[in-house]
């Protein structure tokens, strides 16, 4: 006999219901359930894993795991929210700007560091690549050379609960050597040149992301080997310039 519709419904709901609940869906999110407008986030968030970060062949699981969950809206001004998860990069204020999401998926990546890791990140901006890197259990030390954004980034990450990522507010150029050596560095903003101290203070058989160059930028990743340093070019990119120390050099 067929179920009266309402029953059937009901049924059928709370079966469907009890196996979410196993598999960790049917609406809950740590075990709250999640308003219409954070489903509409998340879903925001797969589709630009799907569409910008897979297609374009980031493969970390780690790393996919992290962009799909980590809130971008809630690391970009209010006025850009709605643009948080399209495929461009984002103003943050001071002429500043959030990356791309898939050059922060493909540069957490091309870092190849696992959970426990220790990374040097400079350039913390709005914090969203520092949060991605907490995401995945990686201990992140940022350094902001602007005091506005940096001020702005340790509170948002404060308050999301990102334990793990430490911000320091100054120039990056000499790193952070009481933390050295780090399992790898991430550079997010561009040099001409690398600082010396960065190359000092990446581990043997670590990885440093870094876009290189004035206009034209290349963005590089740096291994240290036992026999010194081992450099490949990645692709072409556009980043805002590594301010500070570094420039002061450039111009003598
Ligand atoms: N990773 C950031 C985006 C960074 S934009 C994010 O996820 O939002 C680049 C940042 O590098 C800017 O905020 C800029 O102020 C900062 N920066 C530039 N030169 C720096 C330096 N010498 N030391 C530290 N930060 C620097």
């Amino acid at each position: 006999m067929k179920p009266h519709g309402p029953v059937y419904t009901l049924l059928c709901t709370t079966a469907v219901c009890a196996a979410g609940v196993l598999i960790g869906s049917c609406n809950s999110h740590g075990g709250q359930s999640m308003n219409p407008e954070e489903q509409d986030w998340k879903m925001q968030r797969e589709q630009m894993v799907s569409q910008q970060i897979e297609a374009r062949g980031v493969k970390d699981p780690l790393v996919l795991e992290s962009m799909r969950g980590v809130q971008r809206h809630l690391f970009v001004p209010e006025n850009f929210r709605d643009a948080a998860y399209h495929d461009s990069p984002l103003p943050i204020g001071d002429g500043q700007t959030i990356s791309q999401p898939y050059i922060v998926a493909l540069m957490t990546e091309l870092l190849e560091v696992s959970p426990g890791a220790k990374v040097l990140e400079i350039g913390t901006g709005s914090g969203y690549q520092a949060a991605v890197l907490a995401a995945m259990e990686v201990e992140v030390h940022s350094i902001e050379i602007r005091p506005r954004l940096c001020e702005h980034a340790t509170s948002t990450l404060a308050e999301l609960g990102y334990a793990s990522a430490h911000v320091r507010c100054g120039d990056g150029y000499g790193g952070w050597p009481e933390e050295a050596p780090f399992d790898g560095i991430i550079v997010t903003a561009a040099p001409e040149r690398i600082p010396d101290p960065l190359l000092e203070q990446l581990a043997e058989g670590a990885n440093m992301v870094i876009p290189v160059g004035d206009f034209y930028q290349e963005l590089k990743v740096i291994t240290r080997t036992p026999e010194g340093f081992e450099e490949r070019s990645v692709i072409p990119v556009r980043f805002v310039p590594m301010t500070g120390e570094i420039e002061r050099q450039e111009t003598r």
